[in-house]
């Protein structure tokens, strides 16, 4: 060991996730990419990466006695996200991501999650799980524990973020996450999905939407501006669009510090829309609760976020 300046690189944590996918999840195949990851870390001397796949590696060799799992699947939130959240690896989990995604040299802000290894390894152990009906049923007993502690338990709602890296992978996948939400009222589940297909397959077969589940139209996607999109807009779950928009680094600085002056504000009007600047930190979004999860006072109106 003896590079302690590079980096486990973006280029080839994203090769051994389209391996483990083109090969189906097959335990070989994770087993393989690990043990890449595991070389990979002992030339650059990454202790961390070393240690967080070696005990990835353990949990899925060994003898399967109980629910325990090597991260904690769920994260209890921060600052910016004072919520529950759910992620799993980008990429191989977002088929309707169009430029955003660009295998792996997009602009997708998960990629920055990368520079994290235990944030790596629970997309990764967390999109294993979602791959299974064990895992699944492993998924389930996590969220009921989660709502059964005391900080939980004493909340009329919990909100949960779905997706904050990765999306809905299948078909079948979304069904799972809303069969899981309708059954547990307390939740509130709210997310972005570039996965649209998917919901209009759904709708299409019939499905009952949760009521405590709302949708956010996420740009980036290769719906945008498709049948397809303005067909999943008409659901009852869709609250309305969350949209970047590019402006200058005067105006994004102005937002950062929200010191917003109509000058700025003007670069991220929205053209005969009702629009809403996203305020930044979600649990302080607004007085009545973060905008993005209220599908009545916020339906059909455009969140922006500045970017440059
Ligand atoms: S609009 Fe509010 S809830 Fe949505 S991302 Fe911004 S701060 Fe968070």
């Amino acid at each position: 060991m003896n590079n302690t300046t590079k980096t486990i690189n973006r280029a080839l944590l994203n090769k051994v996730l389209n391996t483990i996918k083109i090969n189906a999840f097959t335990l070989k195949s994770i087993n393989l990419a690990l043990n890449s990851i595991i070389k990979e870390s002992t030339l650059l001397n990454k202790i961390s990466w070393f240690t967080y796949a070696h005990k990835l590696k353990t949990w899925l060799n060994s003898a399967i006695d109980s629910d325990t799992l090597p991260f904690t699947p769920f994260t209890l939130g921060n600052e910016k996200l004072p919520f529950l959240s759910w992620s799993t690896c980008p990429g191989i989990n977002c088929p309707g991501a169009g430029l955003c995604w660009n295998n792996g040299r997009g602009y997708c802000y998960s990629l920055k999650a990368w520079r994290y290894p235990a944030a790596f390894f629970r997309q990764l152990q967390n999109t294993i799980l979602e791959n299974t009906h064990f895992g699944r049923a492993i998924i389930l007993q996590h969220l009921d524990r989660l709502q059964d502690l005391p900080k939980f338990k004493k909340l009329d709602h919990i909100t949960l973020r779905l997706f904050v890296d990765g999306d809905f992978s299948s078909l079948e996948n979304l069904k799972f996450w809303m069969n899981a939400i309708k059954a547990r009222p307390k939740l509130k589940v709210y997310g972005y999905s570039k996965s649209l297909h998917f919901f209009k397959q759904l709708n299409e077969s019939g499905y009952v939407w949760p009521e405590n589940y709302v949708l956010n139209g996420s740009s980036g996607s290769k719906f945008e501006n498709t049948e397809t999109a303005l067909y999943v807009s008409k659901l009852p779950i869709y609250r309305g669009e969350f949209k970047t928009m590019y402006v200058t680094k005067e105006t994004l600085t102005a937002w950062k510090t929200q010191e917003l002056k109509p000058i700025h504000t003007n670069e991220l009007k929205q053209q005969n829309k009702k629009y809403f600047i996203c305020p930044t930190k979600c649990g302080d979004c607004t007085k009545i609760g973060h905008a993005c999860g209220n599908n009545e006072v916020f339906k059909n109106v455009t969140i922006v976020i500045p970017a440059h």
